[in-house]
């Protein structure tokens, strides 16, 4: 159920729902709107009857939610979520509410002189976020499986030079705090989407996450996953659609943009685009980024490496600096078209 607090309601009238809500054994969930605020409830097996709520003069509404996700959704909060962090030339680096944001960089984090280059020229290009895994989650084991420590420093190092913040993938709940340390932006990667755990362990901290589709995950399973993380009061999330697994083998994944516009209207969080791993070829990388932002996409998330054939992970999907300086051009161009912030 969503509780929608009348305009002029203050907090404490909000607190005083608040506390009648915990009376019920149910969690209250408040989120404050640009217009109002509203308490979601969660903790409820059945329906709750909205008369229950009639006793409020500030109360304005109590709309029965029949989704299986509550607090993601857009009828809890019509606004769009907005990611804001500070970022290069004192400016804010956003993502969502009209606000495009390119996070770009390695696949994994491999060396000081691969970072320092990636970093700089993807800030040259026009980049606000920065990206390189210092964890990375490998198939194989013997695949090279990231810095790690070491990565998280050299990220820190990064951001010191450009003021990009950076975003760096957690693959296991133990270096939660770790993360929030360090981190500014905590992704959770496809394999780990339903790991409810770490979805519980990031929604915990007080850092955005960037919440990447599962590769066989529906809509609905990304959307709960989501949940998982604001119900534990972290409602800094932003979704990332990174392609699923289909029964085509040409290219690595099936990039699926028609999740975009369906996303948009279930969910207030932000979604970005991820064409690397969406396709697995640089070559094909540009056109579905242009494609994202052309559809409505809040950003996007590119492997750029300084030199593809050498990378030690994702080479074959990884743009050079002046491929990815192209495409920031076309984006910008067509981001120009659709009134997206850049
Ligand atoms: C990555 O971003 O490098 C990554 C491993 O992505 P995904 O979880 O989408 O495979
Ligand atoms: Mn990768």
């Amino acid at each position: 159920m969503l509780i929608v607090m009348r305009t002029a309601a203050t907090e404490a009238d909000t607190a005083r729902v608040v506390d009648y809500i915990k009376t019920l054994n149910l969690t209250p969930n408040p989120i404050p709107g640009a217009q109002r605020t509203a308490i979601g409830i969660t903790g409820n097996t059945g329906a709750l009857d909205p008369a229950l709520f009639a006793r409020f003069s500030d109360v304005c509404e109590a709309i029965p939610i029949s989704r299986p996700w509550k607090l993601v959704s857009r009828e809890v909060k019509p606004d769009d979520t907005v990611v804001s962090l500070p970022g290069p030339d004192n400016q804010p680096a956003q993502i969502g509410g009209g606000n495009f944001g390119v996070i770009a960089g390695p696949c994994a984090v491999e060396s000081p002189e691969q970072l320092m280059t990636a970093a700089r020229e993807v800030r040259k290009a026009g980049a606000r976020f920065f990206r390189g895994g210092a964890y990375k989650p490998r198939t194989s084991p013997y695949s090279f499986q990231g810095m790690k420590d070491e990565g998280l420093e050299l990220l820190a190092k990064a951001r010191a030079e450009t003021g990009m913040p950076v975003v760096t993938e957690i693959i296991d709940t133990r270096d939660v705090d770790l993360f929030a340390q360090h981190v500014d932006v905590v992704q959770v990667g496809a394999r780990n989407m339903q790991n409810f755990a770490l979805l519980e362990a990031v929604g915990s901290i007080k850092r955005p996450v960037l919440l990447k589709r599962g590769m066989a995950a529906t809509l609905q399973e990304f959307l709960m996953a989501a949940e998982y993380i604001c119900k534990n009061g972290n409602y800094q999330v932003i979704l990332c659609e990174r392609g699923i697994r289909t029964f085509e083998t040409m290219t690595r994944n099936t990039l699926d943009l028609g999740s975009l516009p369906l996303l948009r209207r279930l969910t207030h969080l932000p979604i970005i685009v991820d064409p690397s791993h969406g396709t697995g070829d640089w070559r094909s990388v540009p056109a579905l980024a242009r494609a994202a932002v052309a559809m409505g996409a809040d950003g996007l998330m590119i492997e750029v490496h300084p030199n593809p054939a050498q990378a030690l992970s994702d080479g074959p999907q990884s743009l050079t600096p002046a491929n990815f300086a192209k495409l920031m051009t076309s984006v910008k161009a067509i981001a120009d078209v659709v009134g997206a912030k850049l």
